[in-house]
């Protein structure tokens, strides 16, 4: 961290000031700590305090200060579609008009959940939670379930919400039992987890020679999002899928970040290796909490009320966030943004890749499809360890440059951008010409 939180943005330019968001994040932290209802909007990882936004639209979000931002959020992920979309804010308001939640079904869910199913490889059935939380959450235990095993397998440095069982740091070995990573997690909710290294299927072996008919379910995020944009290597996923089902293991997908971003049906879809269950949330509720998890009818009959695992949700399958998440769905089926955002994404990684070269500093652009990150970091990353030796004060320095140069990227080195589809050509190219400043004034510092 560069700056503690309070203080005023390391940024050259005299013209931008952030008065209005400052006081605004004073009286927010006065009754929500840190400010905040997530701690990733903190700028813990950059220091200085975050401009507050007022509204939002297509590729641009505005603060409380008169500055427009081309966004690279995207809400950390569920914008793909642009923020408020005519067909999103229809969709919602014309369910808005007959009532906001029933605790009682109705037609939408079945609609949402069939599209859902034809869209994703690994899905007969799915149910409707309302955040990537609960539905990771939700997996675990009907794969325990399922299996009647304890044992899960995490990869470090994959993030799956903030689940008891999955908030845990690595030791020192390759394979290693999880240690809670927050007080008030118990030693025993995560005893069962065992992290292995991403991108290391011989730690999976290993992991499975240690632990014979004990492991439940191997979790992981198909192309990792939440340590910087890392993919998986070729044939890892495939191995992982053999290995699984030798082991009587169910292979779970959390594609809450990567679902109806990397392809329609998600990076399963994009990789060809279908998963035993899958998590989905962000773009899932276009913009409002939705989640969901699923798998092969078989797995989702072990859930109540067909089932014994128990799960439910008082607000789960909101008719708001299945109108949002219809209509997002809709627009990307019926008009796949994808060709166009690998073709927007790859200009954009070139012109990161290009500027950060040119000025010197270190630096590996990693991307699939529309997310990506350009890490402070000679050569490419395949796990954690490698993320983590990044440069992140040189990070903090770009990212102060280049939101006062208009540009919003995510506020930490280890968080994927995502291009949405409601970004143009040359909202592109006047990123990377804000990042060829900011980048030669970062380094210059
Ligand atoms: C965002 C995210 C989650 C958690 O979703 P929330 O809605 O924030 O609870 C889980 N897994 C992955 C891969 C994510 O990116």
């Amino acid at each position: 961290m560069t700056e503690s939180p309070g203080s005023t943005p390391a940024v050259s330019r005299p013209d931008y000031r952030l008065p209005r968001s400052l006081a605004a994040f004073e009286r927010a932290c006065r009754v929500i700590p840190g400010g905040v209802n997530s701690p990733a909007r903190a700028f813990g990882g950059v220091g200085g305090t975050p401009p507050f936004i007022a509204r939002a639209e297509g590729a641009y979000l505005h603060d409380i200060d008169g500055h427009r931002y081309i966004d690279y959020i995207g809400s950390w992920g569920p914008m793909i579609v642009g923020h408020a979309h005519p067909r999103v804010r229809e969709s919602v308001s014309d369910a808005l008009a007959l009532g906001s939640s029933f605790g009682a079904p109705t037609e939408r869910e079945s609609e949402i959940a069939e599209m859902v199913v034809d869209a994703v490889p690994s899905l007969e059935q799915v149910r409707f939670v309302s955040s990537g939380t609960e539905a990771t959450m939700s997996v675990l235990r009907v794969a325990r379930g399922v299996t009647g095993r304890d044992k899960i397998v995490k990869m470090t440095g994959h993030y799956h919400g903030h689940v008891d069982a999955l908030l845990v740091q690595a030791g020192s070995a390759a394979t290693t039992l999880g240690t809670p990573n927050s007080p008030g997690i118990t030693a025993g909710s995560t005893a069962d987890t065992i992290l292995c290294p991403f991108n290391d299927l011989a730690a999976v072996e290993d992991a499975f020679a240690r632990f014979p008919d004990q492991i439940a379910a191997v979790v992981l995020e198909p192309v990792a999002g939440n340590m910087g944009l890392v993919p998986p290597r070729p044939g890892y996923l495939e191995s992982l899928r053999d290995l699984t089902h030798r082991h009587g293991t169910l292979l779970v997908f959390d594609e809450v970040m990567t679902g109806f971003r990397l392809a329609y049906g998600g990076a399963q879809a994009r990789f060809g290796v279908v998963p035993d269950m899958t998590a989905l949330g962000k773009i899932i509720g276009g913009g409002l909490p939705a989640a969901a998890y699923g798998g092969s009818s078989r797995v989702m009959s072990h859930v109540s009320p067909v089932g014994p695992v128990y799960q439910a949700g008082t607000l789960s399958g909101n008719p708001l966030a299945m109108a949002a998440g219809i209509a997002t769905l809709r627009l990307l089926r019926d008009e796949p943004p994808y060709e166009r955002l690998e073709t927007l994404s790859a200009r954009l990684a070139e012109g990161l890749e290009r500027a950060a070269r040119d000025a010197g500093a270190p630096h590996v652009v990693q991307r699939v499809g529309s997310m990506l990150t350009l890490f402070f970091h000679d050569g490419p990353i395949h796990d954690y360890e490698a993320a983590k030796a990044s440069n992140t004060k040189l990070f903090a320095r770009f990212f102060w440059e280049m939101l006062a140069r208009g540009v919003y990227l995510p506020c930490s080195q280890f968080e994927a951008a995502f291009v949405s589809a409601a970004h143009s050509l040359d909202d592109i190219d006047a990123t990377i010409a804000a990042a060829r400043e900011a980048i030669k004034v970062a380094v210059g510092k």
